[in-house]
Order: structure tokens, then sequence, then C-alpha cells
């Protein structure tokens, strides 16, 4: 069978697996070219994956045997949209895979929700891994107390990372300006608010469990949010993970507070309806408690009950989901914010027909759900959908599959594209870095020093 050459926009763990689910089918040559808009590979795995889980990035090791395969190639440093486009991906490639994730965020749609103090915490995320679009931004921890809203893995980062002593951080790979800015916060006091309850709390039980092990941290609950109602009490019997959060719910709320220096309460059934300013920026979350109701397909949705209190604080991190965003040519299903397809088949619009050539993977393809294991999986469905094409008689060959002429038409356009090498030699300068301060490695959070330090 003739190579077939693969275009894969995205090299986080939904284009990695997809390269990697490529290079596994059977009876099958092809080559593989991945882009990234950053010059650092790895995606989430770089920039979401918080820094006091070094256990999680280890996937990379997988990943660099993957990018190490004589047919991949890595082109970083090119933008999809801006230096190359779907026509010339098309042009270039028997079949294009977008896997650029979901880049922004959903929002709360409450009044203050853009007030200075109230970020998405997507960004505080981005922020304190040294993703180079946010080194430069600031959040103000000034304040004694903050609010994290959201019931979801990365809420449990967020408050963690708030709360943690600073000195166990500093053995991280977190961004050297995270650890400047946490070290001298004033933060003591982190409320954690789900709009449904205990049991319908999305994070996985070992976060959750994470929470109570932390030093100088008291965690607090009421017990009396932990009484579930018959519809709860059924769910949290269905299913282990809500039954083991609700063990580790119940073991955390019937400790004693120590006095630590900080203390971290899980809310439950309790939705901000407003954020007051006070001094220009958020000062307080106005709160309405919540009942859960039964929705559509048995789903309990969260209601509210008319009773009002509120909270202080100085910084808000809206930590409600990700948000997939469209991609310049590209069908997108603007309900869903994610690109709609069939098994991974891009099709012309939501509920639509397929379209030849492209497809999608990971957080585009099925919204922002999962951990990183789940792309794997993901990416195979995708890859059997692209055989499935290749099998057939309709695959059209592009007008130029030469593999010179990627490297020619970016350089023509005076694009610097990285290759995975340039991203060793940073790789292997950050770890030298890190090993002199006792830490994985030193981030490079500015794209020309990524850049300058790839050209020595
Ligand atoms: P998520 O798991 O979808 O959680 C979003 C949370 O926001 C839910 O609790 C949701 O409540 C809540 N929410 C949504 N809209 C809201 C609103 N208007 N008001 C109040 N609350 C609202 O999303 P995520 O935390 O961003 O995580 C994304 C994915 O990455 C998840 O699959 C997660 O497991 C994964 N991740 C994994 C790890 C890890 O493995 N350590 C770390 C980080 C992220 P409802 O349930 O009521 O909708």
């Amino acid at each position: 069978m003739r190579p077939l050459r693969v275009a894969v926009v995205g090299s986080g763990p939904a284009g990695f697996f997809t390269v990697d689910a490529l290079l596994k089918a059977p009876d099958l040559t092809c080559s593989v070219d991945l882009f990234n808009r950053l010059p650092t590979p790895y995606g989430l795995v770089r920039e979401g994956v918080a820094p006091d889980h070094p256990s999680i990035k280890k996937v990379t090791a997988k990943y660099d045997r993957i990018a190490s395969e004589p047919n991949v190639r890595f082109f970083g440093n090119v933008t999809f949209g801006v230096d190359v486009d779907r026509n010339d991906l098309l042009r270039h490639y028997h079949q294009v895979v977008y896997a650029v994730g979901a880049q922004s965020d959903r929002r709360l749609g409450i009044p203050g929700e853009d007030l200075p103090g109230s970020h998405p915490a997507t960004e505080f995320v981005a922020w304190y891994n040294g993703h180079p679009d946010f080194s430069d931004r600031s959040f103000d921890l000034s304040h004694e107390f903050a609010v994290v809203v959201g019931n979801g893995n990365v809420a449990v980062d967020v408050a963690r990372i708030l709360v943690t002593d600073p000195e166990e951080l500093a053995r991280t790979d977190i961004a050297d300006h995270a650890l400047e800015a946490l070290r001298r916060s004033a933060v003591r006091e982190v409320v954690m608010l789900g709009r449904r309850g205990p049991a319908q709390g999305k994070f996985t039980s070992v976060e959750l469990k994470e929470l109570g092990r932390l030093d100088g941290v008291d965690v607090v609950i009421d017990a009396a949010d932990l009484e579930l109602d018959a519809a709860s009490a059924a769910e949290s019997e269905r299913s282990r993970v809500a039954d083991r959060n609700m063990n580790i719910l119940r073991e955390l709320a019937a400790r004693e507070p120590t006095g630590a220096e900080r203390r971290l309460v899980l809310r439950f059934l309790t939705s901000p309806v407003e954020l007051l300013e006070a001094g220009g920026q958020v000062g307080a979350v106005r709160l309405e408690r919540n009942r859960l109701v039964a929705g559509a397909g048995g789903y309990l949705r969260s209601e509210g009950t008319g009773g009002f209190d509120s909270i202080d604080a100085g910084l808000v991190l809206r930590s409600v989901g990700y948000r997939g965003v469209p991609l310049a040519d590209v069908p997108f299903d603007r309900d869903r914010a994610l690109i709609p397809n069939v098994r991974g088949r891009v099709t012309d619009g939501p509920g639509g027909e397929p379209v030849p050539r492209e497809y999608v993977a990971g957080w585009i393809k099925r919204g922002p759900t999962g951990i990183i294991g789940t792309n794997k999986p993901d990416a195979s469905e995708t890859v059997t959908s692209m055989l499935e094409e290749v099998s057939g008689d309709a695959l059209r060959e592009p007008e130029s599959p030469e593999p010179e002429a990627i490297p020619g038409l970016l350089s023509d356009r005076r694009v610097r594209f990285v290759t995975f090498d340039d991203w060793r030699r940073l790789d292997a300068a950050e770890r030298a870095e890190g090993e002199r301060h006792g830490r994985p490695r030193v981030k490079v959070v500015r794209v020309e020093e990524m850049l300058r330090i790839m050209d020595t």
C-alpha cells in the first residue's frame, strides 16, 4: 500500500496517542507530521498537569519514544490558521487530524464575573505551569480569602496549589514567577463551591483524598452538607467513585480542626450568583443555596432555593470547565464547543455528512472530559475511522505529498519551526537548571528564550 501522509495538529496527549495508533496500525505504512503552536510539546501534560503531580507527567517518556520514530516529524512553533492553514494541510497530506484541545473556558454568566480579581481557573493553571501566553499575568494573592467555583479536578488542583506550603512547591517544576508570588501569598482560606451535592462531585477520589494530606491545612466540611437526599444516596450506591468520594468527605468532615495556618473549606449545594465589588475589584461573593431536582434522564441538577448569603473573597477562580474554540475554516458546533464528528471523522455540521480526509481527537472531538489515558481509546477510535477511509477507494491523493514540501513551505513563509531535537536541547537545559536547584526542571516561560536555547 502507498505510504499514507498524515498531519496531526496539536501535540498533547490526544495528538501523541493518535500518532501512536497510526504507527501501530497493521499493514499501514505511514509518515506523520505533528504540528504544535508552542515550541514545546505535550500540551496539557506540560501546561495543565499540576506541578506537584510529577508521576502523571511520566507519560511524556512514551511520547518521546513516539516522536523518535523515523517516520514521525515534529514541527513546533507553528500556528494553525496563521503559519499553515486547512488548505495547506489538505494539499500536502492524505489525512489531517485536529487534536488541539479546548483552548478557552466556560463562563458563569453572573454579574461581576469580569471584575479584577476574578479569573478562569484555566488561566491560573497556565500561569503556574509556565505557559508562555500566561507568564506575564498576575494574580492578586494579597487577600486572606479566595473562592474556587466548581467541583472538578481543576478546582481541586487550583485550591490545593493555593493552600500548599510554597516550600513544598519549590521542589517541583512550578514556574518561578508563580512560586515567588505564592511565597508572598496572604491567602489563608480557600472556599471551594460545588453547585450540586457531594455525591455529584466531578473530582476523582485520589485527588480528593490528597486534600486531606496537605501539611499545615485544615480541611473544613460541614457534616450537614454530607447528608444525602434519597436520589443522591441511590447515585452514591450506584457509582463507585461517588461512594469512595463520600467516604473520604465523611472522614474529612469528622476531623477536628487543628488551628492550622491555612484552611480549605468545601461547600456543596451552593452557587455564586454575583461577584461583589470592593475597592475596584472583587471583594465578596453572593451565594445561593441550592437543592437537587431530577432533570432529563435522571440527571440531578441544581436549583436555587432563594436562600442567600455572602462570603469575602479577594480572589475568585472560576473552575467550571474548559471550552473548545473554532479553527479557521473547520466546521464547528457552537452549542457543544467542539468540531462535529462521527467517531472522529469530521462532519460538515452537527448531525451532518462526513467530510473527506479530516479527523479529530481528544477534547476538540468529545469535549473537555476524562483523564490523560481517556485519550488513548479516543485516538484509536479516530484512527479506526481513518483506516476505513484509507481502505475504501475514495481517498484522494494530495496534490503535493512530498515530505520536503513542508519545511520548504514553512521556510518560505519565514516560520521559525522547531524540531523534536530542538525541544530535546531545551528539555536538557531545563533539567540541568532543575538539577542545580533540587527540582525536576526549571521551566523556560518565554518563547524567545526557548528559541534562543534551542539555537545554541
Ligand atoms: P469538570 O470535571 O467538567 O468539572 C467542572 C465543574 O464545574 C463541575 O463540578 C461542574 O458542576 C461545575 N460547574 C459547571 N458549570 C457551573 C456553574 N455555572 N456554576 C457552578 N459550577 C459549575 O472540569 P475540570 O475540572 O475543568 O476538568 C476537566 C477535565 O480534566 C476533567 O475530566 C478532569 O477530570 C480532568 N483533570 C484531571 C486531573 C487529574 O487527573 N488529576 C486534573 C485536572 C483535570 P456540575 O457537575 O454540576 O456540572
